[in-house]
């Protein structure tokens, strides 16, 4: 198997000179690719030269909309499940703004780093897409909605959907780069985010690449220790280190880092949270995007009410702190990432079950939920705290 999308144009011109293609032929080739059409749409191109690329494995479409869900609400986000030409599935979601339309992408079949509260680990990790596979989501919903490469209907992308975009850097590169070129889609780096889970030494390595897309760090804990529980990958990298190669990043791009930050009740959302958060981000140029959890099924995790939510906002911006809460999007049909795929995964009986450290999620919440909130009992604590500490220093003194 070979997909066509794989490659810029430049590389199409030199595999099709050994087809004697003239270069026209192959921008007929090009222009019907990128308008979604496959071998049995009206391509005008030669009947043999279509049917020797057929005979080679040579894929014009690497990614078919298996099928797609319309939430009922305002928004009309759309939720996609694809279908790739292996027979795995992937899935994405296009929502609309009033400046215009942001589709999400994903850049692996399910993902290695298994975050408490996604979906997409749930599965484990299956393989890397193709640069061609990662294009060919664009493709196919611009298609869907009516779109052609040079009237393109999709405004912005994001690599948020299923997969660590940063694990797939040589894939992801190339995308980046097939999706910026000036005769294709001609997107520009600003309408472009990639959101990653944290791996430092890759932030620097994007950054290198002179591209300067939009950086969104998944933070969503204001400590290693919470952290590492329900992010595997803090167990590798801790925040400041990610955080240092965010300010190397944002030196060399000069484009602010967009911190995600899902609020999970009971775990991450205390005014101590807040603050300890405002102290991570004093000295990053950042702005810090706020979600309310998505629960997704198998998880442990609880949404926060929005009262809690905007009480956590107030607080960050009294610590100077620029947040908002990003819209929810999508909550009638399984907004959250790697959800669709998985229900249809288990439809297909093919359902593996977590082995997921939710016990540790619950020892948090139990944790939390027994730092009681009286004042008499906190200011208690603090005394003996106090005492300890001065006992502490005095056997110290005692022992010199
Ligand atoms: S949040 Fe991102 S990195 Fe974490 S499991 Fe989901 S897709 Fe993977």
């Amino acid at each position: 198997m070979n997909i066509l999308m794989d490659y810029s144009k430049a590389e199409l011109y030199s595999i099709f000179e050994s087809f004697d293609m003239p270069k026209y032929r192959v921008d007929q080739l090009f222009s019907a690719m990128y308008n979604g059409k496959d071998y049995n749409d009206n391509i005008n191109l030669p009947k043999t030269f279509l049917e020797k690329l057929g005979e080679l494995n040579y894929v014009l479409q690497p990614i078919k909309i298996r099928k797609f869900i319309e939430s009922k609400s305002k928004d009309k986000t759309i939720k996609f499940l694809y279908d790739l030409v292996d027979g795995n599935i992937i899935e994405g979601v296009l929502m609309k703004y009033e400046f215009g339309n942001t589709l999400c992408i994903s850049t692996q079949v399910g993902c290695k780093m298994n975050c408490a509260f996604c979906a997409s680990g749930l599965n484990g990790f299956v393989r890397n897409l193709t640069a061609g596979e990662i294009l060919g989501q664009i493709v196919a919903v611009n298609k869907f909605l009516d779109g052609t490469y040079k009237d393109r209907k999709i405004t912005n992308i994001v690599l948020m959907g299923s997969g660590e975009p940063l694990d797939n850097f040589e894939n992801v590169r190339k995308f980046l780069q097939l999706v910026t070129y000036d005769q294709g889609f001609n997107f520009s780096v600003r309408n472009i985010s990639v959101s990653t889970c944290g791996i430092p030494s890759k932030i620097e390595e994007l950054a290198d690449l002179g591209l300067a897309v939009t950086l969104c760090f998944s933070l969503h804990a204001s400590n290693d220790k919470t952290r590492q529980i329900i992010m595997p990958i803090a167990r590798r990298y801790s925040i400041k280190e990610v955080i240092d190669s965010l300010k190397y990043y944002h030196m060399v791009t000069n484009r602010r880092i967009i911190i995600e930050y899902t609020l999970i009740d009971g775990i991450n959302n205390s005014m101590a949270n807040a603050k300890e958060l405002s102290l991570l981000l004093k000295d990053l140029p950042c702005h810090v995007n706020l979600i309310k959890l998505n629960e997704v099924e198998g998880r442990e995790l609880k949404t926060p009410t929005i009262d809690s939510c905007k009480k956590f906002i107030d607080n960050l911006n009294r610590f100077g702190i620029s947040a908002t809460m990003r819209r929810s999007l999508g909550d009638d049909i399984e907004g959250a990432c790697g959800q669709l795929r998985n229900r249809e995964i288990a439809d297909d009986k093919l359902i593996s079950k977590s082995n997921h450290n939710d016990s540790k999620i619950q020892n948090i919440h139990k944790n939390n939920q027994n730092k009681t909130k009286d004042p008499t009992k906190i200011l208690k604590q603090k005394q003996i705290n106090q005492n300890n500490k001065q006992n502490r220093r005095k056997n110290y003194q005692n022992s010199n």
